[in-house]
């Protein structure tokens, strides 16, 4: 057996004691597994340096558990004393045309509409900071960011000299940091005790008068579109809109507002501190029997889809094509790892610099910059992220390149650039 084809969705999870498991959301006690990979790198992001660390890195249990009561889904097997972000660790959207022009676009509703303008900004998980950046540069704003992973030297913008970072977890004894407005995006889901953390902001809040928001992705899509690429080890926690606004109602806030955003992959909320009671939920926050129902088949869809994709890309490497990944963040990881990915794909392309030159973490690609595909000339690029798909068209008809452009939505059907 091929030592590096670790994920495996054999045999069926049924008979699994769960007994051991209560929900990190509600402590409801009734978790249920429903779908587990037995060995993934415990970091996607993190910049491996050499082919042997990538396929030598640690890997963790991913065993997705589903609580009927909250809906809310945590992987019960992670273990957080594996993972350590660092400075290392590379989170490559904000290189992209596409994405920067949503986190503007974000940016500017959020300051219109809650008039943040000569404020203070808290933003929780900042990564590299960009998105506080742009929240003070816009508004003029004060910031204060807390990541482990911030890196100053990459920071040239004016506000910086308005912005402290703190290269730390956000925990109770940064509660003196109030703000008027507090953010905190793609980061829930990295955090296993997520009842206990939101429950520690708001005690931190206390009586300050303060908007949250949060985004995360959004399980429904996952669940519903078996879109295995979304579920990797760093993601210890899923959610959906019912079970988030439950999540921040349960622990005493006003919910506002929960929105999908970016292509359906987004899930955000806005809230803010109740005083007694907290405001009820809306119809389409009900959404537990609609989970359960994609959680009793999810395991089997995902098996079927997966053989669909390892059918197609051994047809592509018997028949001497060319095949490479476009994106080598947390999906590229999913992917290959999920699917024993080898030589059947050679290279993922990665327009962040601060990939290129390193490898895949799990299955050993190397990441290389878009240029290089002008002497490789693959024949097929996979893209991990449809949302991306017209950006990555313009960057290939730029290199004089026009390979077949395949999506992890539509794997059998080529992409009509009409
Ligand atoms: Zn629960």
């Amino acid at each position: 057996m091929n030592p590096h084809q670790a994920a495996t969705h054999e045999p069926p999870l049924t008979g699994v004691d769960t007994a051991a498991f209560s929900c990190p959301s509600c402590n409801g006690e009734k978790v249920s597994l429903f779908h587990r990979v037995e060995a993934f790198p415990v970091h996607s992001t993190l910049n491996m340096k050499t082919r042997q660390m990538a396929l030598e890195y640690p890997r963790g249990r991913i065993h997705l558990g589903f609580c009927p009561q909250c809906g809310f889904i945590s992987n019960v097997g992670f273990d957080p004393d594996l993972i350590h972000y660092s400075s290392q660790c590379e989170e490559p959207q904000w290189y992209s045309p596409t994405f920067t022009a949503f986190a503007r676009s974000q940016a500017s509703d959020l300051i219109d509409r809650y008039g943040l303008y000569g404020k203070d900004i808290m933003e929780i998980g900042c990564g590299k900071g960009d998105f506080l950046i742009l929240l003070c540069e816009l508004g003029n704003n004060r910031g204060v960011g807390f990541d482990p992973a911030y890196v100053d030297e990459r920071n040239f913008s004016e506000a910086r000299k308005r912005v402290t970072f703190i290269t730390d977890y956000y925990t109770e004894k940064y509660r003196d940091y109030g703000a008027d407005f507090i953010c905190c995006r793609m980061t829930l889901e990295h955090i296993h005790s997520c009842g206990a953390f939101v429950r520690m902001l708001r005690a931190s809040i206390g009586d300050r008068e303060t908007t949250v928001f949060f985004q995360v992705p959004d399980v429904t899509r996952i669940l519903r579109d078996c879109c295995f690429e979304d579920i990797y080890y760093e993601h210890c926690s899923y959610f959906s809109a019912g079970s988030l606004a439950r999540l921040f109602r349960d622990c005493g806030f006003h919910v506002l507002d929960v929105r999908k955003a970016y292509g359906e992959q987004y899930l955000t909320l806005e809230a803010r501190p109740a005083d007694t009671s907290t405001n009820a939920a809306r119809t389409f926050e009900n959404d537990q029997a609609l989970l359960a129902g994609f959680v009793g088949d999810f395991q089997e869809r995902v098996r079927r889809k997966m053989e669909r994709w390892r059918s197609l890309l051994s047809a592509f490497h018997r028949q001497g094509k060319r095949v490479v990944l476009w994106g080598s963040g947390s999906k590229a990881v999913a992917f290959t790892t999920c699917l024993g990915i080898q030589r059947e794909v050679e290279y993922t392309v990665d327009i962040n610099p601060y990939r290129q030159g390193t490898f895949l973490p799990g299955t050993g690609q190397p990441i290389v910059a878009p240029a290089f595909l002008c002497d490789y000339r693959p024949d097929v690029v996979v893209v991990m992220n449809a949302v991306y798909v017209t950006e990555i068209r313009g960057e290939l008809d730029r290199l004089g390149l026009h390979p077949e452009i395949l999506t992890l939505e539509s794997p059998f059907r080529k992409e009509n650039p009409q």
